[in-house]
């Protein structure tokens, strides 16, 4: 028996399978899919077994060392869209294998030191000789850690042949233990009770509370329930009327909490009508894609929810991708108030073992419905009934590292492998997807008013030029101060949002105009309160804040801009009574934290909440009517051809979470260019305007959708190198493709250098081009070596999101 395996060596040279031989106590136990242990060159590296075979072209094989799991890991279907990855976003086959599992499958290898040849140990250094007396094997960490000078010994050691290197797979897969304690079986309790002495109470309670419940119990929490003591159960277990053992417990990260479950409510017209073609899709066994465009508070949820529940009906299951998951933590109620114990979660703040326990609950059925960020849509389920996308314009479904994947378009292949419909969610569908449904390529499906007659929300839009011209110097304008103290006053809830892109603190000398700059990076510095230090956002520099201008040596160097941070000392200012509660990077690190704050606000703890990016999305709370917009434009400059696009959705987002229910909503919207389209559509929440009159941008510039866009992307420490390299690949690209596409470069990239090292692309926009991905697939092999020597990067993104 001989199996076809993809090694963990993520190069182009090991992109492909290599055969090694089955030992007969292993041929039962393999199957495709599964991850083996096989030997590669010196070392032994995980791969995954992607065929089986009897016959091989070589006349000696290896043996596989070991197989991993018990049942495949990936499934046909997995497999076959692993491969399909490789071409869509141009990856390593070893590469997509891995993006589709969780991180606590991965390998992780320890490097090892071992002496091979015991008789030449004097030929070491002293250093080293005393270490390897004792010992065979050391651990790389330990031998060299705050011991730099034994590198250089150790390497010639090894080229000498007395030392070598051994790469050791750590088994990563942990399983959450617990010490569990229960009363003795063979023990009588009671009897035991007598016989205890007096001044021993405190393991007499113990013994009584196991009179009452014979069930096991985790220590901890016994100890939590009768406030008895560690010794205390150790002394019982070591008489033998205690029998303490661990057991592997699944982590649960909503396990504590109660859900009170919902049932389907009755929809309403608007909601029956675009519900049935989804339900025939169901029915017929029929893949096909809806955009849902509905406006905020449509009711769109409800419909992803009862759709799940006709899917379930079937005994199918369902994967529903929401952004940044962790963030929207009423989301994730909603499911669990309807579907119970049937939901994992999968998102980016439970930890690795979290992650893993829940998609073992996905790989073994026991649960039917999972709820989840970007990744999520690789979910190993094995009969896959409805694919539903929420928000389905947001960047993070694009994954911007390898494999460069969009989930959307993995939603598409999964979901016609499953002959199943897909949904697409948003009140602002992306360009592309908007255009699609318009072409009929999906199947639009729109709710333009809110349930239960809720109007939208008003809004008004300042400019803040006309403020600043009559004498009003704060970042408040009149009318929005005007309507936070109204709220306060009516005991009503405000929402302020601030963009923190390219709205953060950065600090300039008012003298000479000088700004703080990254030493490493072309990027401004941004000041930090609670630190009063300044850090670079994209290495992690981090300084102390200047006393004086590096540039003229002035002393009238400050911070501007405004953070969250100045904004609630700013309201603290002039609106002394409100209670205000900020959400930002700063305040929700801690794991739970957002949650704990969202909590609160929805308790009435606050008057006003706060905060980025992370309130636009998801927030229902019925006692919020205002909704302030600090800089509507802050997102409008950036150097991207979606800023628009972006704008428009971030403001109709933030809009949406006002007058939700009986109370009608407001929204204040300030910004610096009122007249910019993007902005001036929002108050009517006129999401098909904006469409009509972006596409024309569109077209004119040659973007997506008329358009496909391909960045390459050159970065290297000597600046004439990149332009060289960037140079030749568009040249090679030009050569390549036919006339019709478009390549523009080498250019700078928006940002001209990151960690000391340069940056130029190279852009590509076209329309239908076969050879292309053959093109880039050669580009990065003509690199390969120097690449290797990681002094240069070529990176490529099919369908960039973010154009940095
Ligand atoms: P969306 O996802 O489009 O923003 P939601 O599904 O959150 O909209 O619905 C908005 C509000 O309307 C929610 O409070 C929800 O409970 C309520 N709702 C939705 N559908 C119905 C219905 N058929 N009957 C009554 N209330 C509904
Ligand atoms: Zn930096
Ligand atoms: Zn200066």
């Amino acid at each position: 028996m001989i199996v076809k395996v993809v090694v963990d060596v993520p190069s182009g040279q090991t992109d492909r399978s290599f055969d090694y031989e089955v030992p007969p106590h292993l041929e039962k136990a393999i199957e495709r899919g599964m991850r083996v242990i096989v030997p590669f060159g010196p070392r032994k590296v995980q791969g995954f077994v992607v065929g089986i075979s009897d016959v091989t072209d070589l006349n000696k094989l290896k043996p596989i060392e070991d197989v991993l799991d018990v049942t495949p890991v990936l499934t046909e279907e997995l497999l076959a869209l692993g491969d399909w990855l490789t071409t869509s976003a141009l990856c390593f086959k070893i590469t997509a294998y891995q993006a589709m599992l969780p991180a606590a499958l991965r390998a992780k290898y320890k490097k090892e030191i071992r002496l091979v040849h015991k008789e030449r140990m004097n030929e070491l250094q002293d250093d080293l000789k005393a270490l390897f007396q004792y010992q065979s094997v050391i651990d790389w960490e330990e031998l060299t850690k705050g011991h730099q000078q034994r590198i250089p010994q150790i390497k010639k050691a090894i080229t000498s042949s007395i030392l070598e290197v051994i790469y050791v797979v750590k088994d990563k897969v942990t399983y959450k233990k617990v010490k569990i304690v229960e009363p003795n079986n063979e023990q009588d309790l009671l009897a035991e009770l007598k016989t205890i002495d007096n001044r021993a109470a405190k393991q007499k309670q113990v013994i009584e509370y196991f009179l009452k419940n014979r069930q096991p119990i985790s220590v901890k929490e016994l100890i939590e329930r009768i406030s008895t003591t560690r010794s205390t159960i150790k002394a019982l277990v070591e008489k033998g009327i205690l029998i303490e053992r661990e057991i592997e417990v699944s982590r649960d990260p909503y396990a504590d909490r109660d859900f009170k479950r919902t049932t389907p409510l009755t929809l309403t017209t608007n909601q029956q009508k675009i519900i049935q073609p989804i339900f025939d899709s169901i029915h017929q066994k029929e893949h096909k894609t809806f955009l849902i465009h509905g406006v905020t508070g449509s009711g769109k949820t409800e419909v992803y929810l009862q759709s799940i529940a006709e899917v379930l009906k079937e005994g199918k299951e369902a994967i529903v991708l929401v952004p940044e998951i962790s963030l929207t933590p009423q989301m994730v109620q909603r499911f669990k108030e309807r579907f119970g114990s049937l939901v994992a979660v999968l998102h980016s703040a439970l930890s690795k073992g979290e992650k893993y326990d829940e998609w073992r609950k996905i790989q073994q059925g026991s649960v039917k419905v999972v709820v989840g960020a970007r990744s999520a849509i690789f979910a190993p389920f094995k009969n896959i009934g409805i694919i539903i996308i929420d928000e389905e314009h947001e960047a993070t479904y694009k994954q911007d590292e390898n494999p460069r994947y969009h989930a959307r378009d993995v939603a598409i292949k999964r979901a016609s492998a499953y002959q199943c419909p897909l949904i697409l969610g948003s009140a602002t569908p992306s360009l592309e997807s908007y255009a699609r449904a318009k072409k009929g390529v999906y199947h639009l499906l729109s709710m333009l008013e809110r349930v239960n007659d809720v109007k939208l929300p008003t809004v008004e839009i300042i400019d803040m030029r006309e403020e600043l011209k009559s004498g009003n110097r704060s970042m408040f304008s009149q009318l929005l101060y005007k309507k936070l103290s109204e709220r306060l006053a009516r005991g009503e809830q405000s929402v302020l949002f601030l963009n923190r892109r390219g709205y953060s603190t950065f600090v300039m000398c008012r003298e000479c105009g000088y700004v703080a700059e990254c030493p490493h990076c072309d990027i401004s510095l941004t000041y930090h309160h609670t630190s009063r230090s300044l850090k670079c956002h994209y290495c992690g520099h981090e300084e102390g804040m200047p006393q004086r201008c590096s540039s003229c040596n002035s002393e009238h160097i400050r911070f501007f801009g405004s953070g969250t941070q100045k904004v609630e000392e700013e309201i603290t200012k002039v609106l002394p009574g409100a209670r205000v509660i900020r959400m930002d990077v700063d305040t929700t690190r801690k794991k739970g934290a957002h949650e704990k704050l969202l909590t609160a606000f929805s308790e009435g703890k606050a008057d006003i909440l706060l905060g980025t990016q992370m309130i636009a999305k998801g927030l229902d709370f019925p006692n919020i009517t205002l909704v302030g917009v600090l800089a509507a434009d802050s997102m409008l400059n950036l150097p991207d051809f979606r800023a628009s696009e972006r704008t428009f959705q971030l403001l109709t987002q933030v809009s949406g979470r006002a007058g939700r229910h009986q109370l009608p909503g407001e929204v204040v919207i300030q910004t610096y260019t009122p007249e910019h389209y993007s902005i001036d559509l929002v108050r009517n929440h006129d999401f098909i305007a904006f469409f009509e009159k972006e596409m024309i941008t569109r077209r004119m510039q040659g973007y997506p959708p008329y358009y496909y866009v391909t960045v390459i992307q050159v970065s290297h420490e000597e600046i004439t190198k990149v332009i060289e390299v960037t140079g030749k690949i568009a040249e090679y690209v030009k050569r390549s493709l036919s006339n019709q596409a478009i390549v523009l470069g080498p250019v700078v990239a928006s940002i001209p250098r990151i960690k000391n090292r340069y940056r130029y692309q190279c852009m590509i926009k076209y329309k239908n081009e076969p050879t292309l991905v053959k093109t880039l697939k050669e580009i990065t092999e003509n690199y390969k070596r120097e690449m290797n020597k990681g002094d240069l990067q070529v990176s490529i993104d099919m369908n960039p999101y973010v154009l940095m």
